[in-house]
């Protein structure tokens, strides 16, 4: 008897995991994209893409589709589909994994000014002169009100809200070096950057390269993981999980 997974996905993790389980015929996978990216990274295996319509939609294609399991492997600062996971697999009854990768580890040369979300990060942002601003295209309109700094915005798709006035767009996608990210900051003159306490190795060059320029990172929390069901911090733990919870 196979066991059928839902991967709520947009990260490396979660592709991995979906790599690891349609490798094994237990499994059968449905890896589950938001679709806010115009050309995604896609996992192997059988995809979907979309939202469910709230935890109640959610709740309903866990039902239609005989989902065994749910693994929430979406980006630590996807906040609303990790609530909607947890509240949608409890009253379903299925078994529900959240895996979030470590935040950054912290430097001794590092200056690092956290805050708790991005209308904090803006209004530290506002002390400085010309900002990297790494978050992502969705947040960019928290500083949309700023008339300074200048902004360096990089993001893969175009922010679709609004934008701060002076400011140059970089459309790109990671991962980067440390060398270019260095290369980037010098070239920009930048004196801060701004980024989301992701956590994990494809971003987190253009840290290291602040800590060589020696300019602070703006560096926002992430939102509390919801509480309840079990947790992984990495692929192989997810992996595990998976294969224990099939057994059961
Ligand atoms: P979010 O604010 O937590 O979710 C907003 C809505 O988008 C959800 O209510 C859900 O719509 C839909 N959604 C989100 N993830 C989904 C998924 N994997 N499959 C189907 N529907 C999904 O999410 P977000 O911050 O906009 O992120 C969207 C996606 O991009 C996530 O999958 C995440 O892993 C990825 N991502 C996010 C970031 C980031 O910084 N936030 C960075 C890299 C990748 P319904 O309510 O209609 O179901």
């Amino acid at each position: 008897m196979t066991v059928k997974v839902l991967i709520l996905g947009g990260t490396r993790e979660a592709r991995e995991l979906a790599g690891l389980a349609t490798g094994d015929p237990g499994f059968e996978v449905v890896s589950s994209l938001a679709g806010r990216v115009r050309d995604p990274v896609l996992p192997v295996g059988e995809v979907r893409i979309g939202g469910f319509g709230g935890t109640e939609g959610l709740r309903k294609w866990l039902a239609d589709n005989d989902i065994d399991l749910v693994v929430d492997a979406t980006h630590p600062f996807a906040g609303t589909i990790s609530a909607h996971a947890a509240q949608a697999a409890g009253s379903a009854g299925v078994p529900l994994l959240h895996v979030r990768r470590p935040g950054w580890a912290e430097h001794p040369d590092d200056h690092r000014l956290r805050v708790p979300d991005l209308p904090a990060a803006a209004r530290t942002a506002a002390g400085y002169e010309r900002v990297f601003l790494t978050i992502g295209r969705q947040g960019v309109a928290h500083f949309a009100g700023l008339t300074r700094p200048w902004f360096l915005i990089r993001a893969i798709d175009p922010p679709t809200g609004e934008v701060p006035p002076h400011h140059l767009l970089l459309l790109a996608r990671g991962p980067f070096t440390v060398d270019t990210e260095f290369e980037l900051l010098r070239e920009h003159r930048i004196d801060a950057l701004v980024t989301k306490d992701s956590g994990g190795g494809l971003t987190e060059a253009k840290l290291i390269a602040a800590r060589r320029r020696g300019i602070p990172v703006i560096l926002v929390d992430r939102p509390p993981v919801p509480a309840g069901a079990d947790r992984a911090e990495t692929v192989a733990a997810a992996w595990r999980w998976l294969r224990q919870r099939s057994q059961i």
